[in-house]
């Protein structure tokens, strides 16, 4: 396989998750929705649709809009707060996502999941089920944790390890990262000079867990550099490709379905022995 060209390949995936994190849909100054790149990423999504894709979003963001609306920004919150904002969020959250795709003449549907249903077989049949049909539907399915349930125990941990396994279960061939770095880079770049970003990765092995080691940079949102190799791990070993991007811009979303070199590409490394549930966090 020539890597050089492979960028290209990804102008042909059929299948598409996006991931976009609590930090790139939120003010830092505020903690108030970024209304403006909500706007962009709905219009860039539609577009997606409008050129044949099967597209589906994984949106963070329910904890921190539900968090800035009940005035608690700025406290360490505990686990019924947390809930209680996730229960106020989502709704919000869900409402704008809704009303921004219905100006295109786009229908989008939530999906809340935990990790039992991943774990457990019937509910991941179902899950798998109405995804694909809402898929049929022409709709874009919105996905999030359900994080008014979802007490530790049960809790996937953070939305890139949740995304994966999205892709995993509908079995999407492309699954787009978009957080607040640009890429994966040899080193922490907010330390280091020197450090370089990766522009494709062939295989994921243990020097990329330590390479990803605190470079989270966001205070919102939960997944850090190594959560996203986890995502990486998973998706890849599923059969898909992924990227890492900065969601700053969600024009990104065009660039990289169109084969333009932006972020970490991770090459599909498709495992045959691939188990969903063995990917779950204890
Ligand atoms: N599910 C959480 C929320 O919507 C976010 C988890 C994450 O940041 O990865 O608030």
């Amino acid at each position: 396989m020539n890597v050089e060209n492979y960028r290209e390949s990804l102008k042909d995936k059929k299948r598409i998750v996006i991931k976009i994190g609590s930090s790139s849909l939120i003010h830092e100054e505020t903690g108030e929705l970024d209304l403006y790149k909500l706007e962009k990423l709905v219009r860039a999504l539609k577009d997606l649709k409008n050129r044949g894709k099967d597209v589906i979003l994984v949106s963070s963001g329910a904890i921190a809009v539900g968090k800035s609306s009940l005035n608690l920004r700025g406290r360490k919150l505990t686990l019924t707060e947390k809930e209680a904002c996730a229960a106020l969020g989502q709704a919000q959250l869900m409402t704008i996502y809704q009303k921004l795709f219905a100006e295109y003449g786009q229908l989008s549907a939530q999906v809340l999941m935990t990790k039992y249903t991943i774990l457990d077989d019937l509910s991941r049949y179902n899950a798998r089920n109405t995804l694909e049909e809402l898929l049929k539907l022409n709709v874009i399915p919105v996905v999030n944790e359900n994080d008014t349930v979802s007490t530790y125990e049960i809790e996937f941990g953070d939305n890139d390890r949740l995304s994966a396994l999205v892709c995993a279960l509908i079995k999407a061939d492309l699954l787009i990262l978009l957080s607040d770095i640009d890429g994966l880079y040899t080193d922490d770049p907010n330390i280091n000079s020197d450090a370089k970003m990766i522009s494709v990765v062939e295989k994921i092995d243990k020097k990329m867990y330590h390479m990803s080691k605190s470079t989270s940079t966001s205070d919102v949102g939960t997944g850090g550099m190594t959560a996203k190799i986890t995502a990486a791990e998973i998706s890849t070993h599923s059969g898909a490709d992924m990227v890492i991007a900065n969601g700053a811009n969600p024009d990104v979303i065009e660039a990289i379905t169109t084969g333009k070199e932006i972020g970490t590409l991770f090459l599909a490394d498709e495992k045959e022995a691939f188990e969903i549930t063995n990917y779950l966090k204890d």
